[in-house]
């Protein structure tokens, strides 16, 4: 048990730690505005840190390559005719941008975790959550949305997946609704890719020990389900950091003040064929990291479980019916189920690396 005074002296470390946490020993201590923010439900989460919340109907998209510092990204403009504002208010019309897309053979899809992959389609009509821009009169960027039908229908909204149906070279796209506890989109290596290798970035994070090691696990997990020619090689430790086009899968962490996310897996693939090229990943060390389960914390090695499972071209899932899968869309604090691989999971590997 701990005494006043020692309750104390964590608190003053506590304060004077810029960083949200402190490790002290091998128990972390979360701030209260971690707690506070943990406990809401993600849509509610994102819709407090979006300036704008509007239903609107994609009318064109458009996909450009843009060089940044984490390497070349793909960022799609879609023209949203906005029907209602739920949150803010603005114009008719909208630009709402987006990371992800096509431009030639060269694709790019970004998943966030907790969150969706977000492929607009023309036509369509999607709930959007949205930042705007400050330097563009009337864009806005988004990393969530919902599609509005489900919504429209029932009483409680519940959060539904963009679906998404592309025939590529064989590989017909899977999407959960017709029953399988996975979703594949098409993206995938070919079997001669294999052995596929990895670099962690050498500075880990600070919240924890062992989280290289529960990465590599993540992985191996993988790999020892399929028994087969699936398999990841770690490399040596890396300075590199997340940078889509460098030839490298690197998995880092890196402080992000988004709130929306805890993980994020970027996918590089060849958008004719969809073999995949290349990934990086990324945990938000905004949140609190731990090597095992802990209050109030991630558990390392269940998120990249999950965000491994990207890496091989499994989609997110996002019906209540598939939550206890691993590649269910959001990873849960405190919460060690993702370690391991469940029926879908298992089916899913299977279908794509047969
Ligand atoms: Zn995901």
């Amino acid at each position: 048990m701990l005494t006043a005074k020692h309750m104390a002296s964590l608190l003053m470390i506590a304060l004077i730690v810029p960083n949200s946490i402190q490790t002290l020993g091998n128990n972390p201590i979360v701030s209260e505005d971690i707690k506070e923010l943990s406990l809401l439900p993600y849509n509610e989460r994102v819709e407090s840190k979006s300036s704008h919340v509007f239903f609107g109907e994609v009318k064109s998209i458009e996909c450009k390559i843009i060089n940044t510092n984490q390497g070349k990204m793909i960022v799609s403009y879609a023209r949203v005719e906005i029907n209602k504002y739920n949150k803010g208010d603005g114009p008719d019309e909208v630009i709402v941008s987006y990371y992800g897309g096509e431009v030639g053979d060269f694709g790019q899809a970004h998943f966030y975790n907790p969150g969706n992959l977000i492929r607009l389609e023309e036509g369509k009509e999607y709930k959007i959550y949205s930042n705007k821009l400050q330097k563009k009169a009337n864009e806005y960027s988004t990393y969530y949305v919902e599609t509005t039908e489900k919504e429209l229908q029932s009483e409680s909204p519940s959060i539904h997946n963009v679906l998404f149906q592309q025939p590529k070279h064989g590989i017909v796209s899977v999407d959960e609704t017709e029953g399988q506890g996975f979703a594949f989109f098409g993206w995938h290596y070919h079997e001669d890719d294999f052995p596929v290798t990895y670099r962690i970035n050498e500075d880990g994070t600070s919240d924890c020990w062992g989280e290289k090691t529960a990465i590599e696990n993540a992985f191996e997990t993988w790999e020892d389900e399929h028994n087969d020619y699936v398999e990841f090689i770690r490399l040596g430790d890396t300075d590199r950091e997340l940078d889509m086009g460098d030839g490298y899968n690197v998995f880092d962490f890196e402080y992000n003040s988004s709130v929306s996310w805890a993980g994020h897996c970027v996918l590089n693939y060849n958008a004719n064929t969809y073999q995949i090229l290349e990934w990086d990943i990324e945990l938000n060390d905004m949140w609190i990291w731990y090597a095992g389960a802990f209050p109030y914390c991630y558990d390392v090695r269940s998120v990249s479980t999950h965000e491994a499972g990207h890496t091989l071209g499994l989609q997110d899932l996002t019906e209540e019916e598939n939550d206890l899968e691993t590649m269910y869309y959001t990873s849960e604090l405190f919460d060690v189920t993702q370690r391991t691989l469940h029926d879908g999971d298992l089916d899913g590997l299977a279908y794509v690396y047969p």
